[in-house]
């Protein structure tokens, strides 16, 4: 079962705004502009949500109307108060829109297109706010005498910082600016009663509290100023022309009227409940971890937090393994690895904002939903210790061959002998340190040489950071160059294999290998190698994993799609199936056993392991992963250094059909 601890960026759809969808789909379908009785009951239908709407938000005299989502609304506030602007303008008044540092982006983004394409010229300036999220109340006093527009979200979206509504409305005393409140993340979360405060135009968006995308909500005060979006049929008073959306309409009344029977959302305390219970299977599960907001100013129904010395990219792999869902930062930001901006305008450390982990329950969610949801989390801290990741208490690990650490492209190698429990470190980065201390420290070998193959300045400040913090037994025994080579050795044993170097020029070519170099480390020129040699770059931006000087060129990697999964093995008896995610994330997830199909693990770290015997055999390979973005990277590896059946599963174990299958149900054409 899916665990789902992501409502911030959207919520699944209730059971009874799903039927009440589907009524208006099928058979509620009028159109409420049409005066026969089919049109009549879509029009009640529509009246009644909005006046549940009106109830809920104190609209008063305001007007309240449906529109696609916030964003829509944003734009039509934004728009709205920017035209009734330019009048006021032309005398000189305003001078500045303002808006807060952590709004969602629709916000400053619509301020800036509008105020381009009506030619205002106001300057745009960011509300700073404080370490707790909190605006800067001082700054909305100094301003607002000048300002336009302000724009101040009811709660934050990647945080759940509550925002202090009152004390903005009394900052802003004596101003004559409009001021945009976005409460997306308030709807259903927080009291809002907006004819009673000063607020202009609350946008809203359904999505967020369990009705389907594409519709929302916009809240304009009584007497503020309009201009309409959209031109057209006349529809919502002529203030948003269109067709109404009339089945997220009836979604969205269902909602309301859940929200106003009470029955099927939890009260705030029960959710603060809820959250405390989350963020003790978080301390428990990741010792060590930081919440990026103060609980007590937040949202009951959002966690962010960060874990020192784990990326926000590693937590989000290790909790989907979980099959729980969570994202990094927001979700707009989560294709891309950048801090989050929310939790930099907070002035947090980079660390901080960079590995920031969202998790986030809609309201509808019951006791034994959060009970399961801290189940996995602690599976999660318990995965962390079994493979030397968690901060405290792992577990002893074995280690044995060549495992690979990259830091921003950059390569560090860890060769390990368990027979004779010696290992070498090549080509270190400090910010790979604590974690290859920990790495050494579970695996308990000693370092026979801490080495670097082109004697970059970095690799001899890891090499400082490992002496100072590995206990005095796992550093080498022997004195070493200044490449960190032993001195007076030929060669270093490591079992069977044996480490040999060759200069160049500043640096060194380290070569692996019992009879003849299996393996390259650094840049070797071309002369150097044997044709069999596979090089293990020194950079890997382009994730190559290892290169040879003649390689095939013309083979790639052949995508399987996972509904021919099933095709695939009977058409490839003897095809091995591999995992490539990291240990952390198998340990979580148990992969499917085929019929007829050998299984094996192999992750990312540990590929150059495996790459010789795959070349020698030629067997079908099946690589495999969670999105099948690795998988797809392996395969393309393995075709370009010449594997002639190397074969990738199109989005990865995501979109496999029977994925359920793994846990559950068993489907018996696929499994043994
Ligand atoms: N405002 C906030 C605070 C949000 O969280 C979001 C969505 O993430 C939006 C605005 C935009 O909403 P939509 O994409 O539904 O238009």
């Amino acid at each position: 079962m899916e665990i789902y601890l992501d409502a911030n960026a959207t919520t699944p759809v209730l059971p009874q705004a799903a039927q009440a969808a589907m009524q208006a789909l099928a058979h509620d379908f009028g159109n409420p502009s049409s005066v026969h009785s089919t049109g009549l009951k879509a029009r009640a239908l529509m009246d009644a949500a909005r006046a549940r709407a009106q109830r809920l938000l104190d609209t008063g005299g305001g007007q309240l109307l449906f529109v696609s989502g916030a964003t829509e609304g944003i734009q039509t506030a934004v728009l709205s108060a920017l035209n009734a602007l330019r009048s006021r303008t032309n005398a000189g008044h305003a001078q500045w829109l303002l808006y807060g540092a952590t709004e969602h982006k629709a916000v400053p983004e619509a301020l800036k297109h509008w105020n381009a394409l009506l030619g205002l010229g106001l300057e745009i300036k960011a509300i700073p706010v404080d370490t707790q999220g909190r605006h800067d109340l001082g700054f909305i006093r100094e301003h607002a005498p000048r300002a336009g527009l302000v724009c101040t979200m009811a709660a934050n979206n990647e945080t759940g910082i509550v925002t202090d509504l009152a004390g903005i409305e009394a900052a802003l005393e004596g101003s004559d600016c409009f001021w945009m409140v976005d409460g997306v993340q308030a709807l259903g979360k927080l009291p809002l009663k907006l004819a009673a405060s000063r607020i202009d135009y609350a946008p809203f968006s359904g999505h967020k509290l369990y009705a389907p995308k594409g519709i929302g909500l916009l809240y304009v005060r009584e007497g503020a100023p309009f201009t309409p979006l959209m031109a057209g049929g006349g529809q919502e008073g002529s203030l948003r022309s269109g067709t109404e959306n009339m089945s997220g309409i009836a979604a969205l009344g269902a909602v309301l009227a859940a929200l106003e029977d009470g029955s099927t959302f939890r009260s705030h305390a029960e959710l603060t409940g809820y959250r405390n219970a989350l963020a003790e299977a978080l301390r428990e599960a990741f010792p060590g971890i930081v919440f990026n907001a103060p609980l007590e100013l937040s949202l009951p129904t959002t966690l962010n937090f960060a874990v020192p010395g784990l990326s926000s990219r590693l937590l989000q792999d290790l909790f989907d393994a979980a099959d729980v869902r969570v994202s990094g930062g927001s979700a707009c930001s989560a294709a891309k690895a950048a801090p989050s901006f929310v939790l930099q305008a907070m002035g947090l450390p980079d660390w901080q904002a960079a590995g920031a982990v969202r998790l986030s329950i809609g309201p509808a969610v019951d006791a034994a939903f959060i009970d399961e949801a801290c189940a996995r989390i602690r599976a999660c801290g318990e995965s962390l210790r079994q493979n030397c990741l968690s901060p405290q208490d792992n577990q002893p690990t074995v280690g044995d061959g060549i495992t690979r650490f990259v830091h921003d492209g950059e390569c560090c190698y860890l060769i390990a002998d368990s027979a004779s429990r010696r290992c070498v470190l090549i080509d270190p980065q400090p910010e790979l340190a604590s974690r290859l201390v920990q790495a050494l420290g579970c695996q308990g070998y000693p370092l026979a040489a801490v080495l670097s193959t082109s004697g970059d300045a970095a690799h001899a400040e890891a090499r400082e950071i490992l002496f100072a913090d590995l206990a005095p037994e796992m550093l080498p025994a022997a004195p070493a160059d200044a490449l960190g080579w032993p001195l007076g050795e030929d060669s270093i044993a490591l079992g069977a294999r044996r480490l040999v170097r060759r200069p160049t020029g500043e640096g060194q070519v380290l070569l692996l290998g019992a009879d003849e170099a299996e393996f390259a480390f650094g840049n070797a020129p071309q002369a150097m190698l044997e044709p069999a040699t596979l090089r293990a770059p020194t950079r890997d931006e382009a994730q190559q994993f290892v290169t040879l000087d003649e390689e095939a060129g013309m083979l790639s990697a052949t995508q399987v799609e996972g509904v021919h999964l099933a095709t695939f093995i009977a058409a490839h008896p003897g095809a091995m199936l591999i995992d490539v995610r990291e240990p952390y994330e198998q340990f979580l997830t148990r992969t499917p056993e085929l019929r007829g199909v050998h299984l094996q693990a192999l992750p990312v770290s540990r590929l150059l392991n495996a790459v010789r015997p795959w070349l020698a055999e030629q067997s079908p390979l099946l690589f495999f992963c969670r999105s099948g973005n690795r998988s797809r990277q392996v395969a393309q590896a393995m075709a370009r250094l010449g594997h002639r059946q190397a074969f990738t599963l199109a989005g990865g174990l995501a979109l496999l059909p029977s994925q359920a299958a793994f846990a559950a149900a068993p489907d018996p054409a696929l499994y043994v």
